[in-house]
Formats: structure tokens, C-alpha cells, sequence
């Protein structure tokens, strides 16, 4: 099937059309009377191209209890992200090409969204024996970023060897900054709050000192960082510094850190634990100010789902996560676009266009002969977020029951509408799609 979308304003450009033949966008139809075309009437929404998560948990394989590679992906496509990357903290962790090309091909069947698994840096995430990162690169998944999110690659030497490992093939190490030595026993960020409420803090030097080491490794080797969940001013300051020494650095920020405090854990509601925690507000402050000029490079969701029984308990006995896929791109538009930081065309930037130039995808684009990855975005909507009415199997969002800007009306994934007008589209088996 072809498309022909009308009446839609590409982000920050004049209202026109945009049309998709064969899974690509041209410019014209090859033939005029180019039959099976089905017309999208757009009734003026903004087209942005698929957004691209670079920092997804997908649970599969091993927990399949929170989250499935095929629930995940509807989440996806719900939220507008034609591409994700699957964390490699799961049960077996991603560290063979058999765990990461499994994933892969579960993406593939599930047909809603492309998965890219992350590999994990070292074998079991324990730090210590670099995982068969070559292998991995070279299986049929293609991994080209690495990381133990979950844990920090805390010893240096292992921290440098991995960088040396991907340099080979221009890989990335995504670091999950956090001295486990400062971090013990810790239930929330270290400040007023945690002394307040009596609970072992998370202080932001934590993360900040592996940071600093490890813009100073990566500078040394010559290799690329990219540190995961940036959520300290101090982290901003330090990313800064080592963009302007030229050392070849990226970071994201998640789209909770954009907007919550630590104040929230004042209720004790378990839905607001998560790591990094949330910090004071001027942390918030700095992640935002370090979004609108560059410093941290994109939004990345950290969606973590949970069963309800790892949040339905008290807070110390909680898991730490949240799930973000559904409502990341209204909370972007909440954080940067309305406070006026942002216009639309710096959301296209940090969610779609420059985490594809870090994964090295050939997305992030509506330029003529692209494959067709577009989301359809009505930007005046408000909507209350629904839990009930998510795709995920996690319910673990702290943004039930919000009122927030922005909805996601219609995704295309590769030229195929995989949500139309706010509904999943009922996909069925990849063998239907074989052609
Ligand atoms: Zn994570």
C-alpha cells in the first residue's frame, strides 16, 4: 500500500503533503495514476520523523512478567518511536550474539517499531570480563552501542579497555554513571529531602566523578561516550567542559528528570523511585538549560517497567523504574516547548534526528527517499494520561491521571501505519508482512 498524507505541516515548515511509496517517502508518485494509494487526510498536524529511544527496557527475555518485546513495541509505536534500543540487562543478559540477535528478531516479529538491542559492555554486567563485544557488532543485530545500564562499568581499567574494543568500529559505550562506592544501601537523592525523611541519600558526586573519569578516558583513547540519564547540574557542567576539550561525548536526559523532584518522594508513593533519583530543582533546571544549548544531546526515555508487585509495597522494598514510551514526547513538549525554550524543530533534534547520528541509523529525516518512519503529532491537544489505556504492561508511570499538552494522533514504521488516529493497528504475525 502507498499513502498519500495531506494537509500536514512538516515540524517548522509550510503546510503541504507527503507521500510514501514503498516504505519510502519521495517526492512524486513514480507513475501519476499510481493505484493502491490510500489518502490520509492530516487536517493540519505536524509531521515529525519517527522518534528513536536510545534507552529502552524491554525485559524480554526473562521477565517477560513486566514487559515483552511485542508490548514494548506497541508502547513504542503509541509514543510515536519508530526505533528503540533494548537495554541489555535481561535475564540472560545481552552479552552473546545469540541473546542480542534473539531480541532483534523478536523486534522484527513483533513488526511495530525497529528494536536495536544494546550488548552489554561485560559478561554478566559484572565488570569485570569484557562481554564478545565483536561478535555482537558483527552478528546479524549489528549492536553498535554497549552498555551495563542497570550497573556502572566502575573499574577504570575495564572502562578503558572496552573503549579501546569499539574504537575499531566507530561503537559507543553508554556509561550508567555511578560510583557504587557512594551509592550503598541508597533510596533517594542526597540533600534536604532524604535528611528530612530519614533515607539513605544517592549524592549527585556519585555520578559526577565517574563522569569526569570517563570524559577523561574516552579524551585519552580517542573513543565515544555517551552517558546515560544525565541528571545533576554538576554532570551538565562536567559535559561541557569535556565537549569544549573536543573530547567526542554525548549525553541523554530523560524526560522525568526534565520535570520531577525529589520533593515527590515526600509521599512515599513508590512510583517515583527510580535511579539516577529524582534531583532538587536546580538540577532540573541545569538538565533543561543543558538541553536548550546542546550540552546534553537528546531525550532518552529510561522506560522501565515493573509487575505491580515491585511498586505495590513499601518504598524501601520498591524497584527502581518508570515507564516513559507513552508520554515522553508530551512531556518534552511540557518541559522545553511551552516554557519557550524549544520550538518543534528542536524536539525533532533530541528525540529523533540525533539519536539516530549516535546509533548510526539512517533516520531522524522526511527528506525524499528516506524510509518512511513518520509520526503525525496534533500539538494543541491536551490529554489526561490513562493508565488503563496503555500499551505497556507496566503501569508503573508517575504521570497518571495528568493533564499534559500534545498527543501522538498516527505512527508510519517503514511505510506501514502501525497506530492510526490514536488506535494500534492489528499487525498479526511478520509472516503476513513477508514480501
Ligand atoms: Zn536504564
Amino acid at each position: 500500500m502507498n499513502y498519500l498524507i495531506r494537509d500536514v505541516s512538516p515540524a517548522g515548515g509550510p503546510r503541504g503533503e507527503l507521500k510514501i511509496e514503498d516504505g519510502v517517502l519521495v517526492a512524486e508518485f513514480s507513475q501519476p495514476g499510481l493505484r493502491d494509494v490510500e489518502v490520509v487526510e492530516a487536517g493540519g498536524l505536524t509531521a515529525l520523523p519517527g522518534l528513536v529511544d536510545l534507552h529502552t527496557h524491554l525485559r524480554e527475555p526473562g521477565r517477560e512478567d513486566a514487559e515483552t518485546v511485542l508490548s514494548g513495541s506497541r508502547a513504542a509505536a503509541r509514543g510515536g518511536f519508530t526505533a528503540v534500543h533494548a537495554m541489555a540487562n535481561t535475564a540472560p543478559v545481552a552479552d552473546t550474539a545469540g541473546v542480542v540477535e534473539q531480541v532483534w528478531r523478536l523486534g522484527q516479529e513483533a513488526g511495530y517499531t525497529a528494536v536495536h538491542p544494546i550488548g552489554a559492555v561485560t559478561v554478566g554486567l559484572d565488570g569485570v570480563q569484557l562481554a564478545e563485544l565483536g561478535a555482537m557488532a558483527d552478528s546479524a543485530a549489528g549492536v553498535r552501542i554497549f552498555s551495563d545500564d542497570g550497573k556502572c562499568v566502575h573499574d577504570p581499567l575495564v572502562m578503558r579497555r572496552a573503549l579501546e574494543y569499539v574504537k575499531a568500529f566507530d561503537g559507543v559505550i553508554a556509561q550508567h554513571a555511578q560510583e557504587p562506592r557512594l551509592t550503598g544501601g541508597a533510596q533517594m537523592h542526597e540533600g534536604d529531602v532524604s535528611a528530612a525523611l530519614g533515607l539513605p541519600g544517592w549524592p549527585a558526586v556519585a555520578e559526577e566523578a565517574i563522569i569526569a573519569r570517563d570524559v577523561l578516558l574516552a579524551g585519552h583513547v580517542g573513543s565515544r561516550l555517551h552517558v546515560c540519564h544525565v541528571s545533576t547540574a554538576g554532570s551538565v557542567d562536567i559535559i561541557r567542559w569535556a565537549k569544549a576539550r573536543g573530547v567526542r561525548v554525548t549525553a541523554e536526559v530523560t524526560p522525568h528528570h526534565l520535570l520531577l523532584t525529589d520533593e515527590k518522594v515526600r509521599t512515599f508513593d513508590p512510583v517515583f523511585k527510580v535511579n539516577p533519583p529524582l534531583r532538587t530543582d536546580a538540577d532540573v533546571h541545569a538538565v533543561r538549560e543543558g538541553l536548550a544549548d546542546g550540552t546534553i544531546d537528546i531525550v532518552a526515555t529510561d522506560h522501565a517497567p515493573h509487575p505491580t508487585e515491585a511498586k505495590s509495597c513499601e518504598w524501601s522494598a520498591a524497584a527502581m523504574g518508570m515507564t516513559g514510551l507513552e508520554t515522553a514526547l508530551s512531556i518534552v513538549v511540557a518541559t522545553m516547548v511551552e516554557p519557550g525554550l524549544f520550538g518543534w524543530d528542536d524536539v525533532v533534534r533530541v528525540m529523533s534526528t540525533r539519536p539516530a547520528e549516535i546509533a548510526g541509523l539512517p533516520a531522524g529525516t522526511l527528506e525524499p527517499g528516506s524510509a518512511a518512519d513518520v509520526v503525525l503529532v496534533d500539538p494543541a491537544a491536551r490529554r489526561t494520561v490513562d493508565v488503563a489505556a496503555m500499551a505497556s504492561t507496566g503501569s508503573n508511570t508517575p504521570f497518571a491521571g495528568m493533564e499534559l499538552p500534545a498527543a501522538v494522533h498516527s505512527t508510519f514504521f517503514a511505510g506501514r501505519p502501525v497506530l492510526a488516529a490514536g488506535e494500534l493497528a492489528d499487525i498479526g504475525k511478520a509472516h503476513e508482512w513477508a514480501n
